[in-house]
């Protein structure tokens, strides 16, 4: 079992978990199997972002049709090549952000205990690929976590939460201890999943999210400010006008209704011109 204390000091022994890669391994197997059952279905390939020594990717392959796991520390890539041998696991070495994800074209479900310091352009990927997700189950950070499901108004309510929102049920699975990791981290975790409620529209997202960027794009700026130079004034008024909007709104006070409404005015602009 490599989720295991002992085996994993003994192989960090040589290897310094690396910082700037975000390397904390889980050292408990209950918690690995609880989070494998949760992420997985038999009948799917599971994509796993970050294996390292492979804790979670040999759980993953026991409620999985297959594994596709993605590493970008080649000490780890080599450790895991050469320890956890099976034909239905397939590692990638290189930076997940930039593994071509549009080779998946069935249903597939997604796992990672994500590194801190990729952990928003990590889920902006896995969101704006196009994957069709069956359900994406990750660990992160709690606070992370919390802003993931940050409601309207609130310090934490950005563009990756209503993007979020728009595709997904998000549900806290569970919260675990920082003491289920070697090293142990600062803070404690939590496992976050995100099942779809919609079917994917690749156009309208692509317009749509670009636009949810863009409100937010200097936080402390009104609506109107992060909207002057990418729209004409005209548009503009009918924006406020159709989604009936206070002048001075920001991006961090619009509901994900407001923002669908946005959208729709612009496109129906656009069509008019
Ligand atoms: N899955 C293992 C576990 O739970 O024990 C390791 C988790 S550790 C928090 C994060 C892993 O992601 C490390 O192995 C690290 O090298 C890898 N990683 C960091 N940044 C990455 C990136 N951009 N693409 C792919 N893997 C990355």
């Amino acid at each position: 079992m490599i989720a295991n204390v002992n085996y994993v000091k003994e192989v960090m022994k040589d290897l310094k978990a690396k910082k700037k890669f975000g390397q904390n391994f889980l050292i408990d197997a209950n918690v690995v199997d609880k989070i494998a059952g949760i992420a997985c279905d038999h009948d799917l390939t599971t994509i796993e972002i970050g294996p390292g020594l492979g804790a979670l990717t040999q759980m993953l392959l026991k409620y999985s049709k297959n594994v596709e796991a993605y590493e970008i520390d080649p000490d780890m890539y080599q450790l895991l090549t050469d320890n956890l041998k099976d034909e239905r696991l397939k590692v990638y070495l290189g930076d997940f952000l930039d593994a071509d994800l549009s080779k998946y074209q069935d249903k597939v479900n997604v796992c990672g205990n994500l590194p801190y310091y990729v952990t928003t352009p990590i889920l902006f990927k896995i969101i704006e690929s196009g994957l069709d997700i069956n359900r994406l189950t990750i660990m992160v950070q709690k606070e992370v976590g919390d802003r993931l499901s940050a409601e309207v108004g609130s310090e934490d309510y950005s563009a990756l939460s209503v993007e979020v929102q728009y595709l997904f049920e998000v549900r806290n699975e569970m919260n675990i201890s920082r003491n289920v990791f070697y090293p142990a981290p600062n803070v404690d975790s939590a496992v976050i999943s995100f099942r779809p409620i919609r079917e994917r529209d690749k156009e309208f997202e692509v317009g749509f999210f670009e636009l949810v960027k863009n409100c937010f794009r200097m936080r402390r700026k009104t609506l109107h400010n992060n909207l002057k130079d990418l729209y004409d004034e005209e548009l503009i008024e009918k924006i406020y006008e159709k989604a009936d909007l206070d002048s001075k709104i920001r991006a961090q006070q619009l509901s994900l209704s407001d923002f669908l409404n946005i959208y729709d005015v612009i496109r129906g602009y656009k069509n008019e011109g």
